[in-house]
């Protein structure tokens, strides 16, 4: 065997501080059949001696025209350092997008990029992704093209630790979709465009509105999402019913940007925020912005002030970073509120809401020997129950005290202060997750597209998937938040290298076209996703326990043991060593050691059935109907417009949030808990990405300090290898990607490329393969790029965008 180094030879070295250096080989000489020996020199001249066989000597360097290649796919030497190296190169020169095969990359710049303009929408237009620089812009093109032409949902997904760029990066994705032809695009984030139509207009508003009530301030992010987000655009494709058309009609007018609706679903709201913050973070960004924003007579109305530190859930956080941002935000936040059809009265309503929550938190409890007590004329209370539209008596009675149903008897104890607290701030916790859900209804109302035409249209999609990354694990929003985030993630790794349903079913595919292939393998993490979701698994068992009367966590960590615990989960569940109330699953990214103190009571994270009962059936209108959509159309489904037939008419539902746990058909079934509504919306969510055509963005974090243009090489090595980055191209580049049936290839989308007299005239199935062929001999595409299978033709990584430029260039 020849040795790849000769004196030269770029490589290559270990350090601990940048991960790698560059160095060059000085001599190699064969140590015995596959071992070498190099002397290598690093760039201060020191020499080093390094002696092994194949993986174990130092990386090769790329030559330098590649190294900072657009897509390390095309890296000849695709090891980590050539990874971190193109990244970090083109990082520097101010370019944040890398293809890595299907995948964006995308670094943080922490500053305003001018990437993002309106003649960069427009130019980003029509085009393949290879034609141009890398970008958002052309994976949102990309995967719109692939929408247009079979009709397919496309969901593309954003994923990153919490601060590296996702919820950005949503949205624009979403603006470059939702953004009209040519009309003047605005370059500032949060505004409206001129010249959008009403629905993209109202598609763009719910990013000021979501953000105000699902955002806050973290230690790792400003404005980082307290919940998961896939938002969706519905696009009609008048086209679609005539395939044969469609290139006609492309080139005659533009039929195929027409947004007719759109539709949000979110995912798990942290609830815990609301009433509890850590020393460096806030609650929710709506309520500084209302105590900002409100004209001063209204705030006196509502009793609010806009010094916001005496209420109890906003002064345990850190001071607001600016109050003048708040009130700018507050008054885009209401005009996206006008946008989306929540009148002024709504508006009122909603506000007057807030103010609720902000009173209740300063009720004040005491405790006597025994009893905890609440003043009868406590004015936070009488504030707070004014506005909820409750009876004074009845709510007081039902904060301190508790029910308890026995065979033949109603019996009310008394509770401790620390008790009545916790019911306090469960109601609170309880109407906020309820107002969160009645808005996302609204929003879905307003968009619900208006189906004029519908005979002559099939609908389709385009959706982004925004989950959040997960921040620091404190206990209080440990469970079931955490779980849920880094579940999303494990399952998301596995789309993402196409473990289960793309890549096992491409490879499949392979020998099922008698195509040459050696089966590769890969990291799977079933075993931790059977851990935490299975028959028997943590949310399982967590859920019995939580049933059971007298369940306990330290019964709960007991069975978990009992049952986890075995040889078959070694590598993914782990005990732990010192007598601890905890355990350790092994998941995707990092080993999480979850402490079980809290879980039961978080997992069932109830309100009280009398406090429920006293404020369903509220005086206050608006407060009855937000209970009324949140508790009962909530995943009804009620709201969903009736699609238009048509074979790609169907919008899959992947549930709707129901963070609130009641499901409207399912009424008088138990309340869920936590724990299986996180477990029910991961299931409907993967369902709906399956059936759609993936695309991925993975938003990179430079540094901690968000710093502009900051790079820390460890830290980002972290989060590549986090992210299976390596391996995901490792695999786009082994495997086709791209596959066609040649009638599609040929008939459908290359025909132009060939000269007619070459081609058959007449269309003939067996003729199909011929002209794949011809095609590929006229793109002067080479042999290892493609396979012929039996009926299809397969493709390497980057030959589609090839092809689309010939054919852009043809027609
Ligand atoms: P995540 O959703 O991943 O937690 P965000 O999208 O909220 O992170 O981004 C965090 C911050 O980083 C933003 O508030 C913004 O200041 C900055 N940022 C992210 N993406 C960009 C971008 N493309 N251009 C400029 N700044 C950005
Ligand atoms: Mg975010």
């Amino acid at each position: 065997m020849t040795s790849p180094y000769s004196p030269g030879t770029r490589v290559w070295l270990d350090d601990s501080e940048q991960g790698w250096v560059p160095a060059e080989v000085s001599s190699c000489t064969k140590a015995a059949a596959d071992t070498f020996t190099l002397v290598v020199k690093d760039e201060n001249g020191r020499e080093t001696t390094h002696t092994g066989a194949g993986s174990s000597l130092p990386h090769l360097r790329n030559p330098p025209l590649l190294e900072s290649a657009d897509d390390l796919a095309t890296l000849s030497h695709l090891n980590e350092p050539s990874i971190l190296h193109a990244v970090q190169t083109r990082y520097a020169s101010r370019k944040i997008y890398t293809y890595s095969g299907i995948v964006l990359l995308s670094v943080n710049p922490f500053e305003p990029v001018p990437m993002y303009t309106p003649d960069i929408v427009q130019r980003y237009r029509e085009r393949t992704k290879g034609e141009l620089e890398p970008h958002l812009f052309a994976i949102a093109e990309d995967a719109y093209a692939a929408m247009t032409f079979d009709g397919k949902g496309q969901t593309i997904i954003v994923s990153g630790e919490s601060g590296s760029g996702k919820t950005e990066a949503a949205k624009l994705v979403i603006r470059f979709i939702a953004s009209p032809k040519t009309a003047q695009m605005n370059s500032d984030k949060n505004s409206f465009v001129e010249g959008a139509s009403q629905v993209e207009q109202q598609i763009q508003a719910t990013n000021p509105i979501l953000e105000a009530f699902g955002n806050a301030k973290t230690t790792r992010n400003d404005n980082s999402s307290r919940f998961g987000k896939y938002i969706q655009a519905s696009i009609a494709l008048r086209s679609l019913l005539w395939p044969r058309l469609t290139r006609v009609l492309q080139l005659l007018f533009d039929t195929n940007r027409l947004i007719v609706g759109g539709r949000v679903r979110t995912y798990l709201l942290e609830r815990s925020r609301l009433s509890y913050q850590a020393k460096t973070e806030r609650n929710y960004h709506i309520f500084y912005q209302l105590c900002a924003g409100l004209p001063s007579e209204r705030l006196e109305e509502l009793g609010l002030d806009t010094d916001y530190s005496k209420f109890h859930y906003l002064n345990q956080g850190g001071p607001s970073t600016s109050e003048l941002s708040d009130r700018d935000k507050f008054l885009a936040m209401r005009d996206a509120l006008g946008v989306v059809g929540i009148d002024a009265a709504q508006q009122t309503s909603i506000f007057q809401l807030l103010a609720a929550l902000l009173h209740l938190g300063n009720v004040s409890v005491t405790q006597t020997r025994t009893d905890a007590i609440i003043e009868d004329d406590d004015a936070s209370m009488l504030r707070a129950i004014e506005f909820l539209g409750v009876d004074a008596a009845e709510f007081k009675r039902w904060t301190i005290k508790k029910q308890i149903t026995t065979r033949s008897d109603k019996i009310a104890t008394a509770l401790t202060a620390s008790q009545a607290v916790g019911v306090r701030d469960s109601i609170a916790r309880f109407v906020y997750a309820c107002l969160f859900e009645w808005l996302v209804s609204a929003i879905n109302e307003s968009l619900a597209g208006r189906y004029g035409d519908a005979a002559s249209r099939a609908e389709t999609y385009v959706g982004v998937l925004d989950i959040y990354g997960f921040e620091h694990f404190d206990k209080a929003s440990a469970f079931p938040m955490q779980a849920f985030q880094l579940c999303l993630l494990d399952r998301l790794s596995t789309l993402s290298q196409f473990n289960t349903y793309v890549f096992k079913l491409a490879q499949e595919d392979y020998v099922k076209e008698k195509i040459q292939w050696t089966f590769i393998d890969f990291d799977d993490n079933q075993p931790t996703i059977d851990l935490i979701e299975g028959k028997l698994g943590i949310l399982a068992l967590l859920d019995e326990e939580s049933r059971l009367p007298l369940g306990s966590d330290a019964s709960l960590l007991q069975k978990l043991n009992a049952q986890l615990d075995k040889p078959a989960n070694k590598a993914v569940y782990k005990m732990p060593k010192f007598a601890n109330a905890a355990f350790t699953v092994a998941h995707y990214a990092l080993d999480v050691t979850y402490q079980v103190d809290g879980f039961l009571e978080k997992n069932r994270d109830t309100v009280p059935e009398e406090q429920l009962n006293l404020l369903t059936s509220s005086s206050n209108a608006f407060l009855r109907e937000v209970f009324d959509v949140a508790l009962h159309r909530g995943s009804a489904e009620a709201a969903d417009p009736p699609s238009p037939g048509g074979a790609v008419s169907k919008i899959p539902d992947p549930g709707r949030t129901s963070l609130v746990g009641f499901t409207g058909r399912t009424a008088s079934v138990k309340k869920p808990t936590l724990g299986s509504i996180f477990k029910g919306s991961l299931g409907t969510l993967m369902d709906m990405l399956r059936m759609t055509n993936v695309h991925y963005i993975r938003c990179l974090k430079p540094n901690q300090h968000k710093t502009a243009w900051e790079f820390n090489s460890l830290q980002v090595l972290a989060q590549l290898r986090a992210a299976g980055v390596i391996e995901t191209i490792r695999i786009s580049t082994a495997g086709y990607p791209s596959r066609w049936t040649f009638e599609d290839f040929s008939r459908r989308r290359y025909y132009p490329l060939i000269n007619w007299r070459e081609g058959p005239t007449l269309l003939k199935r067996e003729q199909f393969k011929r002209i794949c062929v011809l095609v590929l001999q006229k793109t002067s595409i080479n042999k290892s790029q493609f396979e012929m299978g039996e009926t299809k033709i397969f493709l390497r990584n980057g030959v589609l965008g090839t092809l689309e430029s010939a054919r852009t260039a043809k027609l």
